[in-house]
């Protein structure tokens, strides 16, 4: 045999009975969203390279270091999204869908793309439930999509979670931070590490997000950007924490959480669930108020968030895992007319909506009675040689055992009276 070929690292199959699972949730999300008067849009994985420098920021880890980027046979930088905000905005401003409402809502559901390190709950493909409110900068806003998003978690059985808020400011008051950090850290620029160094005057606020440990035990003295930020951001956050009270969510101020991609701008936030190990963020999110604009667009404000599917799939009680649907029926056809009966039937009964299954390869009567137990298809219909030429078939009901002789011509009618 020849040597097979695996998948790529950091990349996973999902397999049917994971996906059964992936199905629910994701019609779950759906009709939440849906309550939350979101639309789904569906976009391409692949984009010109510049929407995520521009978007993203080109001194993030995700642009410098994890993108997945090539030319194409023409010469056009292309890259694989790494997240799913940009493209959303690039077609909101492609399709002039400002023009439409002055509140777009959108939603997405798809495979993101970043050359990180894999380990547990973290891969090169991994897929986010992606929401983006467009044209509002309404603090009710900012509370209304965390609302909807505790309560899509907390509707898949995750009771059990953080909310850390934070606000990042506006480009005015995030300006004089950025010098105060710029400031605090000169002391200590010689132990950051080569990254941190490296980006530490185009983009200080990186280091906050870091992963490296020094980098980590500097950063807690770091000045407090809520000390910083301008009476209107101050407000705005004000308002988003009394519309979360209003509604009863805990949340936790986390005045460090600055996020890893640029764009952000006043509220953001994180979920993260208790005891989950390292990679125990299941959502981020937040305002990008400038983004739209830097994209080409009208100056449009907007807010979203990204669920990572993996990560809330991992963390969802066991028992979620359902079969999958059983066939009705389980034909058991001994013969070449007989087979050629089953054959028809079969399909017959699925165009009409009635799962239906047969063996195709030629087993003894037993072996095949052996499959539809094993199926656990409430009923086994029998014909051999006998039941073609006397015109009745034998259906088997296999709960009760018991069995009945059925005309071959009102079979089908029959069968699918059982199917509902
Ligand atoms: P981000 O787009 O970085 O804000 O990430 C949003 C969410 O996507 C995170 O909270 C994770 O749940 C998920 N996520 C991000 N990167 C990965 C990855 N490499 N593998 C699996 N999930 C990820």
């Amino acid at each position: 045999m020849m040597e097979p070929i695996t998948v790529v690292k950091g990349f996973k199959d999902i397999l049917p009975e994971e996906s059964r699972n992936w199905q629910k949730i994701e019609q779950f999300a759906r009709k939440i969203f849906g309550d939350f008067g979101f639309l789904e849009i569906r976009l391409p994985i692949l984009e010109k390279t510049e929407l995520f420098t521009r978007g993203i920021g080109d001194t993030t880890d995700i642009v410098e270091k994890e993108m997945y980027t090539f030319s194409d046979r023409g010469g056009e930088r292309l890259t694989l999204r790494p997240e799913a905000t940009a493209s959303v905005l690039r077609a909101y401003i492609e399709h002039n869908l400002y023009n439409r409402n002055a509140v777009t809502r959108l939603f997405t559901i798809g495979p993101m793309f970043r050359r990180e390190r894999p380990q547990k709950g973290r891969y090169r493909q991994f897929h986010q439930i992606n929401v983006e409110v467009l044209g509002a900068d309404d603090p009710r806003i900012d509370a209304e999509v965390i609302l909807m998003l505790v309560h899509f978690l907390r509707g898949v059985g995750l009771g059990n979670l953080n909310l850390d808020i934070n606000s990042l400011g506006c480009s005015e008051c995030r300006a004089i931070f950025r010098e105060r950090v710029i400031a605090f850290l000169r002391d200590t620029e010689g132990d950051l590490c080569a990254d941190c160094r490296r980006r530490l005057h185009a983009n200080p606020l990186r280091v906050f997000d870091c992963k490296n440990e020094t980098c980590a035990r500097i950063i807690e003295d770091a000045p407090n950007i809520l000390d910083f930020i301008c009476n209107d951001c101050r407000n705005h956050f004000e308002r988003v924490q009394s519309s979360l009270e209003l509604f009863g969510l805990p949340y936790r101020i986390n005045h460090r959480m600055v996020r890893g991609l640029d764009y952000y701008t006043r509220t953001t936030f994180e979920v993260t669930i208790p005891d989950m190990g390292a990679q125990n963020a299941v959502v981020g999110g937040g305002r990008y108020d400038g983004l739209v604009r830097d994209l080409g667009g009208p100056d449009i404000p907007g807010i979203g968030f990204a669920v990572g599917f993996e990560r809330l799939m991992a963390l969802l009680p066991e028992e979620q895992n359902e079969p999958p649907a059983e066939p009705l029926l389980f034909v058991a056809a001994l013969g070449d007319k007989a087979q050629e009966y089953a054959f028809s039937l079969c399909n017959r009964l699925r165009l009409r909506g009635v799962q239906a299954e047969m063996d195709y390869t030629g087993k003894s009567l037993k072996s095949q009675m052996k499959k539809a137990n094993k199926l656990s298809s409430p009923y086994t219909l029998i014909l051999g040689e006998r039941e073609m030429e006397s015109g009745q078939g034998e259906l088997r009901d296999m709960r009760s055992s018991s069995q009945r002789s059925i005309p071959l011509d009102r079979l089908e009618d029959t069968l699918m009276e059982l199917g509902k």
